[in-house]
């Protein structure tokens, strides 16, 4: 690459997986590399629902995105909502700045999906960022506080019975965690309150729990999710959410004042807004080496790319979008070389969700695991993957805490501003 080449700028939107994975190749190959977002912090999601479960603060599993690319003079991070795209000028805007690119990588990832669900947008809880995570923490310890104070059982337990939608690996997990918050700390910490009233609902509109994994392993998940004391519904179709109830097609009604929505994602709207094609559920369909199709200088990765491969649409993980990140930054440098770009190809190293204590499911290399064997896989892999040594440290911390003395050290009630 001369150095006419390496002066070519380059656009990240999106620090998450894919943005930071990509950026980091670029920066490395001497490219000038622009990374924007919206937040200033990069965020470990698949730890989100402990942040919502009383477990984590949201800090320990977000790490400043300045601080990784610290001391990487050819990449300047920029704060902030890319508003507009204009993809014939190579131009897009940011608050009031306009920033020119040669090449653009978008790595917006999704955003909830209600897929119409009447109410469901206004009245359930999502849990897609830390912002989210912590109101829902919130929410959950005020319902409990409230329901203290009502003397009529018909008024305290809907205050204190959680519905939740999607019986992935989000909602069994958060589903776990939540049963052993209300079963432990929050059990000591209201005595007064007869707990039998608590419940913790998963419902799933298939008949089964986590669809991405073997059968034999979903199975497993719903019966140790039902000896923990959650409810599981197969076959249970959320038709609408009200501020006090959730309703289904079979005409039933649970009366909650908390729906939490982990039932799906889709792309975000803005890729549409942009002039970009994208799927029924607002993905863009990109080439084998993750260009947009008629636009060779963006590229497209992670939940916001619709990419098929072997006859299945690869699945939104934090693996794929990495894997996608590295990959088109690896063509972008090829490019600055006028080398042809290579087609992407998906190695599934495996997935693994965590049911609660000493439970979880894992399938790697194409072994399947459950149970405590499982369980430490979990801890292992996500604590390595964590950004940063204190993170590590204060996960385990509170993970060891929580293991040895049933407690959690995070019950804030955030005041708001
Ligand atoms: C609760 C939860 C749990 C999960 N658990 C797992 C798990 O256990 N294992 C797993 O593999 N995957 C898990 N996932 C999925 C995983 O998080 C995603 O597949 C992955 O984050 C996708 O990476 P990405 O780079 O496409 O998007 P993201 O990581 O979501 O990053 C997108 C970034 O773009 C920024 N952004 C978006 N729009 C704009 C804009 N207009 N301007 C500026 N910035 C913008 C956002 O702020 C964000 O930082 C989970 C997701 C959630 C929500």
């Amino acid at each position: 690459m001369d150095s006419a080449e390496k002066g070519r700028r380059v656009v990240v939107v999106g620090a998450g997986f894919g943005g930071l994975f990509a950026a980091r190749r670029l920066a490395r190959s001497g490219l000038q590399v622009v990374l924007i977002d919206r937040r200033n912090f990069h965020t470990f999601t698949p730890l989100l629902y402990q942040v919502a479960a009383a477990e984590l603060e949201p800090e320990e599993i977000a790490y400043p995105v300045r601080t990784i690319f610290r001391g990487q003079k050819n990449l300047r991070m920029v704060l902030g909502e890319v508003r507009r795209v204009d993809l014939s000028a190579r131009q897009l805007e940011v608050g009031d700045v306009s920033i020119g690119y040669e090449d653009l990588i978008l790595a917006l990832g999704s955003t909830t999906n209600f897929f119409g669900v009447d109410g469901a947008s206004d009245h359930s809880w999502p849990l897609k960022t830390p912002g989210d995570a912590v109101r829902l923490r919130s929410h959950i310890l005020e319902c409990f506080e409230r329901a203290q104070l009502r003397s009529e059982s018909s008024a305290r337990a809907p205050l204190i019975t959680f519905v939740i939608v999607g019986g992935g690996p989000t909602g069994v997990e958060f589903a776990g965690a939540l049963s052993e918050l209300i079963r432990g700390p929050l059990a000591r910490d209201f005595p007064s309150l007869d707990l039998s009233e608590s419940k913790v609902i998963l419902v799933e509109v298939r008949n089964s729990l986590l669809g991405s994994f073997p059968q034999h392993l979903g199975m497993y998940g719903a019966r140790r999710l039902r000896q923990m004391g959650v409810e599981v519904r197969f076959d249970a179709k959320v038709t609408a959410v009200r501020p006090h109830s959730v309703a289904f097609a079979s005409g039933e009604a649970i009366e909650s004042a908390t729906a939490v929505w982990t039932a799906g994602v889709r792309g975000d709207p803005a890729l549409e807004r942009w002039g970009l094609p994208t799927t029924r559920d607002g993905r863009v369909p990109v080439d084998d080496t993750l260009q947009v199709p008629g636009y060779p200088h963006v590229y497209v990765i992670g939940d916001s790319a619709y990419v098929e491969q072997a006859g299945r649409v690869l699945p939104m993980l934090a693996p794929v979008a990495i894997q996608q990140g590295e990959a088109a930054a690896e063509n972008i440098i090829r490019a600055a070389s006028a080398k042809p770009a290579r087609a992407f190809r998906y190695r599934d190293k495996g997935t693994m969700a965590t049911i609660g204590r000493n439970a979880a499911v894992a399938v790697l290399a194409g072994h399947a695991f459950r149970g405590f064997p499982a369980w430490i896989i979990w801890l292992a892999i996500h604590i390595a993957s964590l950004i940063g040594f204190r993170n590590r440290l204060l996960v385990l911390t509170n993970w060891a805490w929580d293991y040895l003395f049933f407690e959690r050290g995070v019950r804030l009630i955030d005041p708001g501003p």
